[in-house]
């Protein structure tokens, strides 16, 4: 019964192995080298990548890529606490 509804419904992680609910958008900008975290968009789309904070934080990119996070400095954006 629940066949096509959970993809809608409830989103996880892309990275495999991990079944961690999507916290982040992740895409990837190959015109600057830079790889983009955002705050998980309503709408998935096949140039993103939905991941979950754990991979989120921990987020290494290629060597020569540049790792922008907006999620804590997009306007309106509220810090999320960390443990650190
Ligand atoms: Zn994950």
């Amino acid at each position: 019964m629940l066949e096509g509804m959970s993809r809608q419904t409830s989103r996880h992680c892309a990275k495999p192995t991990c079944d961690n609910l999507a916290a982040a958008t992740l895409s990837y900008h190959y015109e600057t080298a830079s790889v983009w975290v955002e705050h998980l968009h309503s709408e998935g789309h096949p140039m993103t990548h939905d991941i979950c904070l754990r991979h989120a934080d921990g987020m290494v990119v290629p060597q020569g890529w540049t790792l922008e996070d907006v999620r804590y400095s997009a306007p309106g954006a509220l810090p999320l606490p960390q443990a650190s």
